[in-house]
């Protein structure tokens, strides 16, 4: 049997990790697999005597080298082939009070994941299997230019129909072909499509979110046997294995519809599938050894965590169990702004003429790599004279021995540079999807609850970027640039200067490669509405290229309805091209003008709900929220209609008004013209005051100017 691993899972009912190989045809294939915990800390001889006692497990005490401190000691090892049992074991260790002395490794990381790594195997690798479990592969996860047979993609729609409080399938379509009829009909006519073009991708838009989950639902009520979306019957048993009933409804609590042999994507919940497509998902899924199907769904973060924990399963590294693993999807300069840590130079607010705009590409990962910065290399002992210095603090670096962190991001690091000097579309999505891995790192490793990281290590990276910063603002001012702005990896440079020439200084006296982001005609800094302050970040210009650059500001929100989007568009689109602060503000006023048509329709009721609706991410459930904040009033408003909103789920709404004050309308209930116009008149105005404060255009005076005419 041979083929490219489609996707990986464990089945905990038969304790199999499966495998599905496409080739000439795509079949499953299953493996035994004995898989282990390790048990460290205090009471190891209480915890070996109670474990002892359970049947179909081996104990063993072993000298293992565990993270973060490498340091080898004496653990117990915890294995069996019960792989539902060992996960079982792993729970109750991890909730039991009587092991609260104990401390758990290698429990968080999947059992396939952790077969493959010992296997020497990936998703998409092609492998053979031999005598039913003797796999080989003759590939190697470095090469580039790995190739994978096309996969059959089909995008599948599907809509309900509600009636006297039931929910049934009304339609569906299966790429541009409409299925109507009968339920029963419908259902198996998805099935027997997709199976006679052997799908190997299916899309979906909000899949995630119940609506395959109700399909097996009603072919379950209907008595529909042979119904299936995947090669073979069923769901994935989840990891989080909670199942949410429904009742009927028509949303729930998103519980990810993993498939069996075909690879199911909500496009609406991957955000790497969104910017690199199936390239970049499958590049990380390959590095990162989490399958597909998962890796559409987990963020980039996730992807670093899984390629550092791979990284320590060769090396033989128990990784420790740690609660709370952020899973916020943060960038550095987020991270920056959050605890000032970096390079900071504050701008001032206003318009600028003639401005270059440089950064550092992926500063703080070459950071990481350069300097060898994990928790493991941090202050060891075998380098205390001569480890690698960090500026202003008193730490070192190991000189000896390549750090878990600077491995990995080292290898994503290199990997993008050889496929940006490829050009395809491929290798361009791949190099896409390394990017945000690797902007995720810093927050992942550098972070202060990262599992390879420390407070030192977050501490050192700022360390050298404000010294290579620093040093980059002395070349600028050597060479005739005054810094405007600056922050993180980024300079913004006003002068007469030659940029190129700076450049190579830049790169020649620290080592790293600075980019030149553009030249613009113009750019504004923003100030804080708060204390008029130049703020950090947040900006929008002109490049000489004509391309507008736009940070910080509603526009590029996602809550942001899209009426507010248009009005800033307006007003971006009336700046362009201006040559003078005098020419910029003479434009800004006909930009206000021409806002107030749209607050004009805006209050007439002309505008379709679409274009109205807010999107919020709720953080709890509703009766957890205290007080009466504008969240909870949005879901109590939405739990009167009937709509159950979960915590993380991003609800959409219309800002409405009643008899009682402003009100929430849920999306399948706006209509035209149905909306408070007054609240999005604020909304337009406050989101215009943002692009005009810095010239006195307070939220009160942009209001007048687009109110009275
Ligand atoms: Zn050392």
């Amino acid at each position: 049997m041979e083929g490219y691993i489609l996707d990986a899972y464990t089945d905990l009912r038969k304790n199999k990790i499966v495998l599905w190989l496409k080739g000439a045809k795509t079949v499953s294939v299953e493996f035994n697999y004995m898989s282990s915990l390790y048990i460290g800390g205090y009471g190891l001889e209480e915890a070996e005597r109670r474990l002892s006692a359970i049947n179909g497990i081996d104990l063993v005490f072993e000298n293992v080298r565990t993270a973060p401190s490498m340091k080898s000691s004496v653990l117990l090892r915890v294995s069996s082939r019960n792989l539902s049992l060992l996960r079982r074991i792993a729970e109750g260790l991890q909730t039991s009070k009587s092991g609260s002395g104990l401390s758990l490794y290698d429990v968080d990381i999947p059992y396939e994941q952790r077969f493959m790594a010992e296997n020497g195997i990936f998703p998409f690798a092609h492998i053979s299997v031999r005598h039913g479990s003797e796999i080989s592969c003759e590939e190697s996860v470095d090469d580039i230019s790995y190739e994978f047979p096309p996969l059959n993609t089909c995008h599948l729609g599907i809509s309900f129909r509600e009636s006297e409080g039931a929910v049934s399938v009304a339609s569906a379509t299966v790429d541009d072909e409409t299925i109507s009829g009968d339920e029963e009909h419908v259902l198996m006519e998805i099935s027997r499509r997709l199976n006679a073009s052997e799908s190997d991708v299916i899309i979906t838009h909000g899949g995630d979110s119940g609506k395959i989950n109700e399909l097996y639902s009603r072919a379950r009520r209907l008595g529909l046997g042979s119904f299936t979306l995947g090669r073979a019957g069923g769901l994935q048993s989840t990891y989080r294995s909670k199942s949410y009933s429904s009742y009927g409804r028509v949303l729930y609590k998103p519980s990810p519809a993993l498939l069996m042999g075909r690879i199911h994507i909500d496009a609406e919940n991957s955000f790497l599938y969104d910017e690199s497509g199936m390239d970049g998902l499958v590049e990380v899924s390959r590095l990162s050894l989490i399958p597909l199907q998962r890796m559409a769904r987990v963020s980039p973060g996730t992807a670093i965590s899984g390629m550092e924990n791979v990284e320590a399963m060769k090396r033989r590294i128990a990784v420790p169990y740690r609660k709370n693993r952020s899973e916020d999807f943060k960038n550095a300069a987020d991270l920056v702004v959050a605890d000032r840590g970096g390079f900071i130079y504050t701008p001032q607010p206003g318009f600028n003429t003639d401005v270059y705009g440089v950064d550092f590409s992926s500063l703080y990962p070459s950071i990481m790599e350069k300097w060898n910065i994990s928790v493991e290399t941090l202050n060891c002992g075998c380098c205390r004279q001569d480890g690698i210095r960090v500026p202003e603090l008193n730490y070192h670096f190991c000189r000896k021995y390549r750090g878990i962190v600077p491995a990995v991001v080292g290898r994503l690091i290199s990997r993008r540079r050889r496929y940006r000097t490829v050009d395809d579309p491929a290798a361009a999505n791949r190099s896409k999807a390394l990017k945000w891995v690797l902007v995720t790192s810093f927050g992942y490793t550098g972070y202060r609850n990262a599992k390879f990281g420390s407070i030192e290590c977050h501490e050192a990276i700022n360390a050298f970027g404000r010294e290579i910063l620093l040093t980059a603002s002395e070349i600028a001012g050597r060479m005739k640039f005054r810094v405007l702005h600056g922050i993180v990896d980024s300079l913004w440079l006003k002068g007469e200067g030659d940029i190129d020439e700076f450049v190579k200084s830049v790169e020649l006296e620290t080592g790293l490669p600075i980019d030149i982001e553009g030249r613009y005609r113009w750019i504004v800094f923003l100030n804080n509405k708060g204390n008029g302050e130049g703020s950090l970040n947040r900006y929008y210009g002109e490049l000489e290229n004509g391309k507008m650059k736009v940070r910080g500001i509603e526009i590029r929100r996602s809550d942001t309805p899209e009426v507010v989007r248009f009005a800033q568009r307006i007003l971006l689109e009336k700046l362009r091209g201006s040559s003078s602060s005098d020419d910029f503000m003479r434009r800004a006023m006909e930009g206000i003008t021409a806002v107030r048509e749209i607050v004009r329709s805006v209050k007439q009721g002309d505008y379709p709900a679409e274009e109205m609706l807010i999107t919020k991410r709720t953080s709890q459930r509703v009766e957890e929220y205290a007080g009466n904040s504008e969240q909870k009033k949005i879901l109590v408003e939405l739990g009167k209609r009937g709509i159950t909103v979960n915590a993380g789920e991003a609800v959409r709404y219309v800002s409405g008004r009643n008899s009682s004050g402003r009100t929430a309308i849920p999306e399948h209930a706006a209509d035209i013209g149905n909306y408070d116009a007054s609240h999005y008149v604020s909304l337009i105005a406050r989101s215009i005051s943002t692009m005009l404060y810095p010239f006195g255009l307070t939220e009160k005076k942009v209001r007048l100017l687009l109110t009275h005419f």
